[in-house]
């Protein structure tokens, strides 16, 4: 029987359980703080970062948003990051990419003081993944664990591939995977016969930026499948191939122009899973929740409170 993973409920369970964590520590004297830093005007960033501000302020967390120029320069930038680093109601610090292509990101994402980098993008919280050591875990690969945890998917002994190797999402994802004792694959626009590796795969994680590029005939039967891909469709012939005549994708087309869809022909790919993410609904609400989940985690560890003892993992997995 195959079942679709409900991302959103899932999310709501640990906003709620960091709603909790988020009241203990202002009964300690320590409200979590979260600024998000945004330089120049792209919609899509401009929505992120709203809706990060909002959760944040939803679960009784401080959140401020610092709106910069296009125009900002590396200096510039690092010099407000390490204003944030030096405050005490700031607990969790975000850059949203993707930067302007003139600011050196890398040199940005640097000056992030480690213990409030909430994206666990540092280079130090990159390290201790690898050790396989407590630290912020990148936020999406965080929440594709979530969902193996809480569905009760084996991870040990089991074959996973990931298809996609980026800094964000494949590689800790595949790190994350390694230390539950599964045998890890990573996969990328290089990778010769792509097919007979995910066929071999009892987890499938996809996160390519490819609309619909993996359907069932990548999938082993009863693999658990999961969607990290979100890409617009704008086209009604491909939106009709995919979906047919669904009412809800058609009324999307209409209203907004496009469809969110992930990296998996969902339609196809379904009968033959164990478990699938949808797209939307699936992995996306996840990222969000677990960016709350390291706010609260960084507030607590700064102010040497234990946090998350029931649930939510240790920050190691
Ligand atoms: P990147 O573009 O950084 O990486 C894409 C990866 O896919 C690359 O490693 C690339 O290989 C690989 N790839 C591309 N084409 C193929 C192919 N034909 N066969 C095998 N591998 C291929 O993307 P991200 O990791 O940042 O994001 C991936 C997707 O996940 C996007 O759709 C993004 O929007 C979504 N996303 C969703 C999030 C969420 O919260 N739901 C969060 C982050 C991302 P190579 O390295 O060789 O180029």
């Amino acid at each position: 029987m195959s079942q679709w993973i409900d991302g959103t409920r899932l999310a709501e369970e640990i906003k709620a359980a960091v709603g909790t964590e988020a009241a203990r520590l202002l009964e300690a004297g320590v409200r979590p703080g979260l600024a998000v830093v945004l330089v120049g005007e792209n919609p899509a960033s401009q929505v992120y970062v709203r809706s990060k501000v909002k959760t944040c302020r939803d679960l009784g967390m401080y959140s401020e948003n610092i709106a910069l120029p296009v125009a900002t320069t590396t200096e510039e930038l690092v010099a407000v990051v390490q204003g944030l680093n030096a405050r005490s109601d700031v607990h969790g610090v975000l850059v949203q990419a993707p930067l302007p292509a003139s600011v050196d990101a890398r040199r940005v994402v640097e000056s992030i003081d480690p213990a409030k980098d909430v994206d666990g993008f540092h280079p130090v919280n990159v390290g201790r993944l690898v050790g396989g050591r407590a630290a912020l875990r990148p936020c999406t690969p965080a929440g594709i664990m979530e969902i193996f945890r809480r569905y009760g998917i084996a991870l040990r002994g089991s074959r996973a591939a990931v298809v996609g190797r980026s800094d964000i999402v494949g590689k800790p994802l595949a790190l994350l995977l390694l230390h539950e004792d599964a045998t890890v694959t990573i996969c990328h626009s290089k990778t010769p016969g792509l097919r007979e590796v995910t066929l071999q795969a009892d987890i499938l994680v996809v996160a390519m930026g490819k609309p619909a590029a993996i359907d069932d005939t990548y999938v082993k039967p009863g693999a658990a499948v999961i969607d990290v891909g979100v890409n617009r469709l704008d086209s009604p012939e491909r939106v009709r191939g995919l979906f047919g005549d669904d009412p809800k994708r058609l009324d999307d087309l209409s209203r907004k122009g496009y469809t969110l869809v992930g990296d998996v022909d969902a339609r196809k790919v379904f009968p033959k899973a164990s478990f699938l993410t949808p797209v939307p609904g699936g992995v996306g609400p996840l990222t969000i929740a677990l960016l709350m989940a390291n706010t609260v985690r960084a507030a607590a560890a700064a102010a040497g409170i234990p946090v998350f003892a029931h649930g939510l993992g240790d920050g190691r997995r």
